[in-house]
């Protein structure tokens, strides 16, 4: 990234919550289940599948983990109603992990038994470092309790990927392989760009050796090259690609014209300012998304990418 680029994704915290929103929106369905509904029948439209999430991070109260809760059942019901090829993502702290791991467990299950009465499938999404031992600690249990419609995700910036590939080899899991978003720590993760993209593909490696189902989530156009390389020979059945909603979404349309598994990530509703944070964060033209905002106030009519 460049300097003034970087300068930007500093200060994007302090950037006023109606511009974040505004410059984020192409990452978000939008507020309602409708808005997710719709999305998801848009990328079906277009031989795309999608993995629903519902925005909600920082809860404070049990109440608050229920409603996430009740959110997604209800997004379940919508899926099923609609007829929509998608299944769920769902982030533990959401449903409770950090107010009582039990608590988040019975939540966890009634989202993940209801998904299995409906022959759908939850991907549990991997958070910050501080959350990995209880996710895959909860998800062994769910396994070893005879539950199938379940995955997990691991990060290739951890060092400990690899390991953790291998310790769950007997579990034949799903697992998305993604770089991995939180700042993390040198003794715990690899900081440099080219030691995460060489973990991704080891633990891609270590994925495909121990016969686990693989969704390759990344918009890095040379990991994509070096995962297709590694998955061919493999029908179109055994693998996913997965990308953002908003993020190279004509590559993820050639993509599937070559006749390849793709998901997209749908994230819905209220609580959307974290998560496009980090989405911002992450856009290499930040700091041309940022000044083009600005522009496009003061030039009515202008585009803002
Ligand atoms: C489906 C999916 C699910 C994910 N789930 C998790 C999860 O559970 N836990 C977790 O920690 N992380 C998750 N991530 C995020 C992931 O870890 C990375 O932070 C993110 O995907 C960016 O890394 P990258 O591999 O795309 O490579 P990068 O090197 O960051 O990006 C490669 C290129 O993609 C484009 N690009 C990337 N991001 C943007 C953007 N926001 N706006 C515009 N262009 C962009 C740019 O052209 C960039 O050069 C997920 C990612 C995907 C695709």
């Amino acid at each position: 990234m460049r300097v003034l680029d970087r300068a930007i994704v500093r200060v994007l915290p302090a950037v006023p919550r109606q511009v974040v929103q505004r410059l984020s929106a192409r990452y978000i369905a939008g507020p309602s289940l409708g808005d997710a509904r719709t999305t998801v029948a848009a990328l079906n439209a277009d031989a795309k599948l999608a993995t629903v999430d519902v925005l909600g991070e920082e809860i404070a109260r049990p109440a608050e983990a229920e409603a996430i809760t009740q959110a997604y059942l209800d997004v379940l019901e919508a899926i099923q109603t609609d007829g929509l090829d998608a299944n769920v993502s769902v982030k533990l702290t959401g449903l409770g992990l950090k107010l009582d791991v039990d608590l988040c467990r019975a939540n966890l299950e009634s989202v993940v038994r209801d998904a299995g009465e409906r022959g759908r499938f939850v991907r549990i999404d991997m958070e910050d470092s501080s959350c990995t031992e209880d996710t895959l600690r909860l998800y062994r249990d769910l396994r070893e309790g005879g539950v199938d419609n379940v995955g997990v995700v691991l990060q290739a910036s951890l060092r400990r990927t690899v390991a953790d590939v291998k310790a769950l080899g007997d579990l034949r899991p799903s697992v998305r392989l993604c770089k991995g978003i939180y700042v993390e720590p040198a003794s715990i993760a690899f900081q440099e760009f080219e030691a995460v993209r060489a973990n991704f593909l080891a633990a891609l490696e270590a994925l495909l050796a121990n016969e686990c189902y693989p969704a390759v989530a990344t918009h890095d156009e040379w990991l994509i090259q070096e995962s297709l390389r590694r998955l061919r020979g493999l029908g179109p059945e055994e693998y996913e690609l997965q990308m953002l909603l908003g993020v190279r979404e004509p590559r993820a349309s050639e993509l599937v014209a070559e006749g390849h598994r793709l998901r997209v990530y749908v994230p819905f509703g209220q609580r959307w300012y974290e998560y496009s944070l980090r989405r911002l964060q992450e856009n290499p033209k930040i700091a041309g998304y940022v000044a083009g905002d600005v522009l496009g106030r003061l030039v009515p009519g202008r585009r803002t990418d």
